[in-house]
């Protein structure tokens, strides 16, 4: 899973979908490109993505090497699984001429396709309407087609439904018969190189578990069998780290059965991750320390999932589409998370990437400018550790009148939004806690509060008046309505460091009282009341039209 809507984009899309005119003339292309396709390129920072391999030995350099040829072999499995019409397209794209060509061009790598992933996959190339089904299914094949298909043939239903294979029509003299074909035959012309490869860096590696993953996932790779891999990844401890294969099934809209094609190759950051394992050993003395009675603190919660904080050095398929992944947390076969729990990893550098090119810049739009410089990046990643470590604290399952519920079932579609900025909240109130507990430093909560005023607007970007801007907007007015934020007449937000503290605490004890009481009016009524964007919030948000909306990495491997 891509764990939090507000970690993994950077900024949501802010060009709506324009109509479509003609291409350049001279461009001799037969498709129609959107008017403003240099404008949409230009959303995207190019960016350069680095990591540190100082400290790798020679063979985890080759290791790395072989690992990264396997990974770009997952873009060209990807390219067909968002559509299956891709790989023709690509190859006439490469004839076309002009400025509006090159844009183009440059979009589609982007986009991984026709289709704007920032404007709700219209296309900015041709007219053709996305596929619901990606290239995971015939195109002209209906829901209830494939039911249709289950009910009267129920011995296919295993294979149909299973996560590793495609839906295609074998027989063009029977259009209405159906067939599930596994990926290791589908896409058998870039998993056999890949296997390869990876079979390559188990050689060369000395990391015991670094060899078991990368031979079982060569395995799995030609097998479709997943599961014991899943379960070497989880035991993965080695200074270079890769997570590679069909994980997530985003792409596939129509039932969200198949899995799509992906690599990161990173570097661990063993420091980091020591400095987080560090707060989660915190983590029952945070939950003690919540603004709430201790008969609604989730004192008996289980072990959470292990954390990694990596350096990214190649990416490719699925996360390097469109608006490009912070973290993560894997895998999904939940028969491995019984087993062995799931891992969030956590991409350093991509999300320093973001936080120069759009933190920053939005920071200098909608700040007092004293406070602009009072923004750091060491306070802007541990504000995203802790709202996501924030995820696992607070009521959970809890008993509404001798009725054993859960926090999720009895606050329905309000749940998220309330679920989300209780955990940007929680993040502050704890890194405070840390900071007077002396497990953080003091020098921190200077940069602490105008960061995470600058990323609520970031957050607000994904717009005001959707489900889960009502939970950011709600931030800045409660706080707003307690002075630990000022606006100014020209519409420039300021924090006062001496309100902060008590009115995190209080708007915390409000969200945490109506989860733990599980309030479906009452959050709704929070929502109501703190929820409406004011006239100042959208004037600032105005002003970030031109803040880009994301990076373009770019890898030394590339
Ligand atoms: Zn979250």
């Amino acid at each position: 899973m891509r764990p939090s809507w507000r970690l993994t984009a950077c900024l949501a899309g802010a060009l709506a979908a324009a109509g479509v005119a003609g291409a350049d003339d001279k461009s001799g292309a037969t498709m129609k490109i959107v008017p403003n396709i240099a404008k949409r390129v230009a959303q995207f920072a190019p960016t350069p993505i680095n990591a540190d391999l100082s400290a790798l030995s020679a063979a985890d350099r080759k290791d790395l090497a072989a690992i990264t040829a396997a990974a770009k072999l997952m873009d060209e499995i990807f390219l067909r699984q968002a559509w299956t019409g891709n790989p023709a397209l690509r190859r006439e794209m490469a004839a076309w001429k002009g400025a509006d060509a090159d844009a183009a061009r440059r979009y589609y790598a982007i986009m991984v396709g026709p289709w704007d992933r920032v404007a709700e996959k219209k296309p900015f190339i041709g007219d053709r309407p996305h596929p619901e089904g990606a290239g995971f299914y015939p195109e002209d094949m209906s829901k209830e087609e494939f039911e249709g298909w289950l009910a009267q043939h129920p011995a296919d239903k295993e294979r149909f439904l299973s996560t590793f294979t495609v839906i295609r029509r074998p027989d063009i003299k029977q259009p209405g018969k159906l067939t599930a074909v596994p990926y290791a035959q589908e896409y058998a012309e870039w998993l056999k190189p890949a296997a390869e490869r990876l079979r390559a860096a188990a050689k060369e590696t000395t990391n015991a578990s670094l060899r078991k993953f990368l031979e079982t996932r060569a395995d799995a790779f030609l097998s479709d069998d997943y599961f014991a891999s899943d379960v070497a990844w989880m035991d993965l401890d080695a200074p270079v780290e890769v997570t590679i294969g069909p994980y997530e099934t985003y792409e596939d809209e129509l039932f969200g059965y198949k899995a799509s094609y992906e690599a990161f190759v990173t570097v661990n950051l063993p420091q980091e991750s020591a400095a987080l394992a560090r707060y989660k050993e915190r983590l029952p003395w945070l939950e003690r320390n919540l603004p709430i009675p201790d008969d609604q603190k989730n004192l008996s919660r289980g072990t959470e999932s292990p954390i990694r904080v990596v350096d990214v050095y190649y990416s490719s398929g699925d996360p390097r589409a469109g608006v490009q992944t912070a973290a993560f947390n894997l895998p999904n076969d939940e028969r491995v998370r019984e087993a062995k729990g799931s891992k969030k990893v956590i991409l350093r550098n991509v999300m320093r990437a973001k936080f120069d090119q759009c933190l920053i810049p939005i920071s200098r739009q909608v700040l007092a400018p004293d406070q602009v410089g009072d923004v750091s990046f060491d306070a802007y990643f541990n504000e995203t550790l802790h709202h996501e470590l924030s995820h696992g604290l607070g009521p959970g399952t809890i008993t509404l009148g001798g009725r054993k519920t859960e926090v999720r079932l009895e606050l329905k579609e309000q749940y998220s939004t309330l679920e989300e900025a209780k955990a940007d909240v929680m993040g502050i109130y704890n890194i405070l806690a840390l900071i007077e507990k002396g497990d953080m430093p003091a020098a921190l909560r200077k940069a602490l509060e105008p960061t995470y005023v600058a990323g609520l607007f970031r957050a607000a970007r994904f717009g005001v008046d959707e489900a889960h801007g009502q939970g950011v907007v709600a931030q800045f007015n409660y706080l707003t309505a307690k002075g630990a934020i000022q606006v100014d007449a020209s519409a420039h937000y300021r924090a006062v460091s001496e309100k902060f503290p008590g009115a995190i605490r209080d708007l915390l004890h409000d969200m945490l009282t109506l989860q733990a009481k599980g309030d479906y009016a009452g959050t709704k009524a929070f929502l109501a009341k703190y929820g409406k964007a004011t006239p100042e919030l959208r004037t600032a948000l105005g002003r970030l039209t031109a803040v880009p909306v994301d990076i373009r990495p770019i890898y030394a491997a590339d």
